[in-house]
């Protein structure tokens, strides 16, 4: 008994560590969002077909004044507990927006979150960024995970066809890590589904996993989805992916997310290549 209440007591230790970190992050990212210590970087995603790149999608970073950086994975969560989420990812979309205006040609995907997908007033929020911006809805895409749907997805279904009226493309982000049943994603009909890189990088060594690959991009076309394979890191990953009809590539093998000039850099190289080839006699 007496070692039953001890355990107790080190699972309640535990607990206020967790909540007291959660605190303290909270808090200072609060401060960094007033400060503008946050950043958003870009992933460039190359286009099977032409081998150049066609979309980019905007990625959260945070530098702390003493350097020390902390991963969307950490803090995101953090702050979808505290709905500090809303008022980061309007942020974000702003940000986003406002970088990719003069990137011809380039979609721009952002992700967001249950939290803000839940909140009737997203629709109309993003409606002034894209009217503020001047970003044409055509070239956004919002990613999504499938637990949108978790809590009141009446709300979510209903912000949903409102975001499509706009004209802005929905993505559902790391497919085949949950439970994304057929049902739902012929309820949804997405315009891209992504596939994790969890799924990437067993199929380099499973050929079942190969198979349900393949499957997935087969069934996500028949349902006029666009494809794009996560994390591709090698070459063997690269072509797994290609094979199985995907019709995007993101990973390091091509480029980390880099900051706004720096992809500036990169497209206009792309563009200059471009050029000499349409000027070749
Ligand atoms: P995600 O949306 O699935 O983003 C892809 C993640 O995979 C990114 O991690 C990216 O840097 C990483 N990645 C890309 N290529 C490779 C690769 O070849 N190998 C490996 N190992 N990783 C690769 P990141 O930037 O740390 O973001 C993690 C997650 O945090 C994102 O997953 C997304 O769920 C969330 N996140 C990031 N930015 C935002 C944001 O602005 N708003 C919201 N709501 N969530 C965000
Ligand atoms: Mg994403
Ligand atoms: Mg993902
Ligand atoms: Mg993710």
């Amino acid at each position: 008994k007496a070692r039953g209440k001890g355990r107790l007591t080190w699972f309640n230790e535990d607990f206020d560590r967790d909540r007291a970190e959660h605190q303290a992050i909270d808090l200072d990212l609060r401060a960094a969002l007033d400060r503008e210590e946050l950043q958003v970087h870009y992933q460039p995603l190359i286009d099977c077909t032409t081998g150049r790149v066609s979309a980019v999608e905007a990625l959260l970073r945070w530098e702390r004044p003493d350097g020390m950086r902390i991963g969307p994975d950490k803090f995101i969560p953090i702050a979808e507990e505290t709905g500090l989420i809303e008022a980061i990812g309007l942020w974000v979309l702003r940000r986003a927006c406002r970088d990719a205006r003069d990137w011809h040609g380039i979609k721009v995907s952002v992700n967001v979150s249950v939290a803000q997908l839940r909140n009737t007033q997203f629709p109309l929020q993003l409606g002034q960024i894209l009217e503020e911006t001047g970003f044409p809805a055509e070239r956004l895409e919002l990613e999504l995970t499938e637990t949108f749907l978790v809590g009141d997805p009446l709300v979510a279904g209903r912000n949903l066809e409102m975001l499509r009226d706009f004209g802005v493309g929905i993505v559902l982000d790391d497919y085949g890590t949950g439970y994304a049943s057929i049902g739902f994603l012929r309820r949804f009909r997405f315009e891209k589904l992504k596939l994790d890189r969890s799924l990437i990088v067993d199929a380099a060594g499973d050929s079942a996993t190969r198979t349900v690959m393949s499957s997935s991009v087969e069934m996500a076309k028949a349902l006029g989805m666009q494809v794009t394979a996560e994390g591709i890191e090698t070459e063997l990953q690269a072509s797994l992916a290609r094979n199985a009809g995907c019709d995007q590539m993101q990973g390091w093998l091509y480029s980390k997310a880099v900051p706004a000039a720096d992809l500036e850099r990169q497209l206009a190289i792309q563009n200059e290549q471009l050029a000499k080839i349409e000027h070749l006699p």
